[in-house]
């Protein structure tokens, strides 16, 4: 009979990723590698750590640290410092889901956005000066507008 696995031990987009390149995992490692590909909120190390601790208990948070950095090398996540505070947050990077992010200053919560036009603008003014974009980040900072 056919066992119905929990999702959570499936290979994850980021284990998939390393499959195809040859890179090879440690248990630890795969687990970091599923909390990143499961997490939508850019969890900083410490987010990471505690859900990565309900996987195995005996994880360390250096250990949590070191797999961050070795995915990272491998292009596999991003690292943000949103609002340049010297605080790392994660997110995984898989090709084609590009996005741009909003801070909102009040809360320091994370929103996502895409915008066909600003795109084509991003590409237009690298054209502009004579460059081929080949990359980019943008960042708003915001403040909710409060309703009279
Ligand atoms: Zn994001």
């Amino acid at each position: 009979m056919l066992q119905v696995q929990p999702n959570f031990y499936m290979n994850s987009i980021i284990e998939k990723l390393c499959e195809e390149r040859k890179i090879r995992l440690t248990e630890n490692r795969r687990i970091v590698a599923r909390v990143i590909s499961q997490s939508d909120d850019h969890p900083d190390v410490e987010e990471v750590y505690q859900r990565a601790l309900k996987i195995n208990p005996r994880i360390g948070i250096a250990t949590v640290y070191r797999a961050l950095n070795f995915f990272e090398e491998f292009g596999l996540i991003a690292r943000h410092d949103f609002l340049g505070r010297g605080k790392s947050r994660y997110e995984k990077l898989d090709g084609d889901d590009h996005h741009d992010h909003l801070v909102d200053i009040s809360c320091n919560e994370v929103h996502e956005f895409y915008n066909e036009e600003l795109e084509k603008l991003k590409e237009r003014i690298a054209k502009e000066h004579g460059f081929e974009l080949v990359g980019h980040r943008l960042e708003l900072y915001c403040r909710p507008i409060r309703k009279k």
